[in-house]
């Protein structure tokens, strides 16, 4: 396997610290508001990486629910955006933490990404920060000021390990423009921070420094160190990630432990809208409800974001989403009709040659995630000689265990073109009657679709039937 690390500049032949499982730690959700479909590009991008994986070796895959004190800046400055939540929904700080991650995991799961081996909330692991707050301050990377313990990053020579000296520089000037009078260097961050005096905050701890929460960098070097040991094999994200957040991790979790805290950091770029970044706290964003509500399947976006390179900036339209679902669509009919072949063939697995293929579309995999090139071969394939029916269905069996695009959906429900003519006439007539809201029609047509053997279901895509006899 190669992969491109972010630190290297460079795709590497990827080797676990231990043979006998590699690790990877995923940063995972801020659960003060829905996900939008750009941070779920990242999610389906990182499980992509975790099968591919898994193909070669177990995998230990961790991701953290930021549920607690993410500050509004990157600065540490600006309100925390989970108290901004509250006020804005009149309900719990726990309360809305615990809404917003359910429905971001009902949103994971639709995109048929695998749950990770473990996932932790930071609420759950304060005394895991304070502990590797309290190590630093007394390896002496610490110093304190009004409102928390910063981190000297001035202390850590390796501090532009991912985004190198030059642009380290750039980010400096931008950092001083906000820069709280005490802190010493503009891209020194806050490890602790004490909650306002005025104020009660809805989450907060004792610590040694007083009562307060912790800065959002030390929630991830933390837990992925609990989870995964002071070296991990692999660290993701979103490329929004490398200059600040990840950069934090290195110096917090390097300073900590001596040792190096990440061999390979994996990046994915963004999707972008036409109008620019698509961003949480910008206020305008698309969620996977938005796409179900105009009538998508989940794995509509999911094929869409796997015809891009994860390394390339996605521009999200509605143009490429309903493109990406014709595709699909058309690979499951052909995938059923290929299915409705092996069957009555009774072909035989020539393995040498299917072999050849799976392997084709493992090393496109392997190829630092090429999954264009793994989905373009999936077609050829399909529509190719090279595979009788029976292999190609052990074919596209071995390539739904990594795309997970549900390629034998359409076995439980023939597709429209298969339908006998007859059965066409009165969904379209049943069609017709329900635009019309002309029900009394649309029930007697139920009833006679019923009658001939095929049940009919009522869907945002519209009417669908399944044969029941
Ligand atoms: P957040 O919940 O904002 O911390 O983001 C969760 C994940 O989504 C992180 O890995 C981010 O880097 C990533 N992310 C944020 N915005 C986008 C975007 N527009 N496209 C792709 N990934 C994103
Ligand atoms: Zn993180």
């Amino acid at each position: 396997m190669q992969l491109y690390n972010t630190e290297t500049r460079r795709k590497e032949v990827f080797t676990p610290l231990h043979p006998q499982e590699a690790t990877m730690y995923c940063c995972g959700p801020t659960v003060y508001n829905y996900a939008h479909i750009g941070n779920m590009r990242t999610y389906i991008f990182e499980d992509l990486l975790a099968r591919t994986l898994r193909l070669s070796m177990p995998l230990k895959h961790v991701m953290n629910v930021t549920d607690v004190g993410h500050l509004v800046s990157d600065a540490d400055e600006g309100e925390d955006k989970m108290e901004v939540a509250t006020a804005r929904e009149g309900k719990s700080a726990w309360d809305i933490a615990k809404f917003y991650e359910r429905k971001f995991f009902e949103d994971f799961d639709s995109l048929h990404c695998t749950r990770p081996t473990v996932v932790c909330r930071a609420t759950a692991h304060i005394a895991d920060m304070i502990s590797l707050v309290k190590t630093l301050e007394d390896k002496g990377f610490t110093y304190r000021t009004e409102d928390g313990i910063y981190y000297d990053t001035s202390k850590f020579p390796r501090y532009d390990a991912l985004v190198g000296r030059s642009r380290l520089e750039g980010l400096k000037g931008g950092a001083r423009v906000e820069m709280s009078a005490e802190k010493r260097h503009p891209t020194d961050f806050a490890l602790w921070k004490f909650s306002p005096k005025d104020k009660k905050r809805q989450m907060e701890w004792d610590s040694p420094w007083g009562i307060g929460f912790p800065g959002w960098h030390v929630e991830c070097s933390a837990m992925a160190m609990k989870y995964l040991g002071p070296t991990l094999d692999i660290h993701c994200g979103g490329i929004d990630h490398v200059s600040v957040h990840h950069t934090n991790e290195i110096a917090q979790s390097e300073a900590a432990t001596g040792q190096k805290y990440v061999r390979y950091w994996v990046h994915g770029e963004f999707l972008v809208l036409r109008a620019g970044k698509m961003s949480k706290s910008g206020g305008t964003f698309v969620t996977l409800q938005t796409l179900r509500d105009k009538g998508y399947d989940p794995l509509d976006y999911r094929y869409l974001c796997l015809t891009a390179h994860y390394r390339t900036q996605l521009e999200f339209t509605y143009e490429s989403l309903d493109s990406a679902r014709r595709s699909l669509q058309t690979l499951r009919r052909e995938a059923y009709k290929t299915q409705q072949a092996a069957e009555r063939q009774h072909g035989k697995l020539t393995t040498p040659r299917l072999e050849e293929m799976k392997n084709k579309f493992r090393a496109a995999m392997e190829d630092d995630l090429n999954a264009p090139k793994a989905l373009a071969l999936v077609w050829d394939v399909l529509r190719g000689a090279e595979l009788n029916p029976v292999e190609k269905v052990s074919f596209l069996q071995f390539a739904d265990g990594v795309l997970a695009l549900d390629f034998f959906r359409e076995m439980q429900t023939p597709p429209e073109e298969e339908l006998p003519p007859h059965i066409q006439d009165l969904l379209a007539r049943r069609a017709g009657a329900r635009k019309a809201k002309d029900y009394k029609t649309s029930d007697e047509l139920r009833a006679a679709l019923a009658q001939a053997g095929y049940m009919v279901k009522d869907t945002p895509q519209g009417q669908q039937t399944e044969k029941i006899r």
